[in-house]
């Protein structure tokens, strides 16, 4: 497995003086993160996860967008994108130079409130080979539906939860993947208390039914997903209606194909959801891949 790189960024947010380029590479072998990081202890931070393929970065844009709203979600300083940006390329970069870029790796940005009492952010980026995805994406998954234990509306009712930011508090995310694994599963649909379908712990959901791609839509306390996006660009030049709506859990079931979409992982389609086999159109998924692979942004 090739050696991850590291980036440091030191001027992470517009709160740190900029001097130079704001970043520079570090070597990830050795600790580099305060114990008393609010990141670490609180979970108190964001990030964002690229894929990678062929050396080129998808969505870069949409995905720092989406970085900048998370911090303005959980009042962190804005982040110097600019920066974050440089950082990200150079990162891809430094491993290109090494000769040890794949064909498909993950660059995650993280950002945090910093060391307590500093009032200074940290921030790094790192990049990182991809899991062997070949099985999931060819064979599909296992997916079972877990209660979220909230309404949909509850971004409206409850802001100060933050659905709907991408923040580092991932536990809740991970114990609802572990109970999957323990229960004859591989991933997690989650559901909210009144019915609505919100999205997996590190994806989005879509379902066809009939000539309609649905995903809910982003008030229902889910991260609008660049994945997602480019999978409905797809669609809709297949000749079938993409629509973000609420949609019933119930649905599911009778759904003409469901998939899960994410950054690195792009798209896998479900074959069992709750015990029972899923409709699985190869054909499409084979096309949905290629294309979301082939985006070059
Ligand atoms: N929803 C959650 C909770 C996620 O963590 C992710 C990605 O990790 C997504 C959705 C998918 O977003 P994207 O396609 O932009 O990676």
């Amino acid at each position: 497995v090739p050696a991850p790189v590291l980036v440091l960024l030191s001027a992470p947010t517009e709160n740190e003086p900029l001097d130079g380029t704001g970043f520079a590479p570090a070597d990830p072998t050795v600790p580099h993160l305060d114990v008393n990081d609010l990141g670490a202890v609180r979970g108190d931070g964001i990030f964002e996860t690229i894929g990678v393929m062929d050396g080129r970065p998808q969505a870069l844009d949409a995905h720092l967008l989406r970085f900048a709203r998370s911090a303005a979600q959980l009042d962190l300083p804005a982040p110097r994108l600019d920066v974050w940006r440089a950082a990200v390329l150079a990162a891809i970069e430094t491993a290109r130079t090494a000769g040890t870029l794949g064909p498909e790796v993950g660059v995650k940005t993280v950002l945090t409130r910093g060391v307590e009492g500093t009032g200074v952010a940290t921030g790094w980026v790192r990049l990182a080979p991809a899991p062997d995805l070949d099985a999931s994406r060819r064979d599909g998954v296992r997916v079972l539906t877990l209660d979220r234990g909230f309404p949909a509306d509850v971004a409206q009712r409850a802001p100060w939860l933050l659905q709907g930011a991408k923040t580092l508090s991932y536990a809740v995310n991970m114990a609802a993947l572990r109970y999957a694994h323990g229960h004859d599963a591989d991933d997690v649909i989650f559901v909210s208390a009144d019915g609505a379908v919100l999205e997996g712990p590190t994806a989005n959901v879509l379902a066809r039914i009939g000539d309609e791609v649905v995903t809910p839509p982003t008030d229902q306390a889910i991260l609008p997903g660049t994945t997602q996006a480019r999978a409905f660009d797809f669609f809709a030049g297949r000749g079938l209606r993409t629509v973000e709506r609420r949609l019933e859990a119930a649905e599911l079931a009778g759904a003409d194909g469901l998939w899960l979409t994410s950054s690195v992982r792009l798209v896998v389609p479900v074959r069992i959801l709750d015990g029972v086999a899923c409709a699985v159109d190869v054909e499409l998924t084979r096309g949905l891949l290629a294309h979301l692979r082939a985006v070059t942004d």
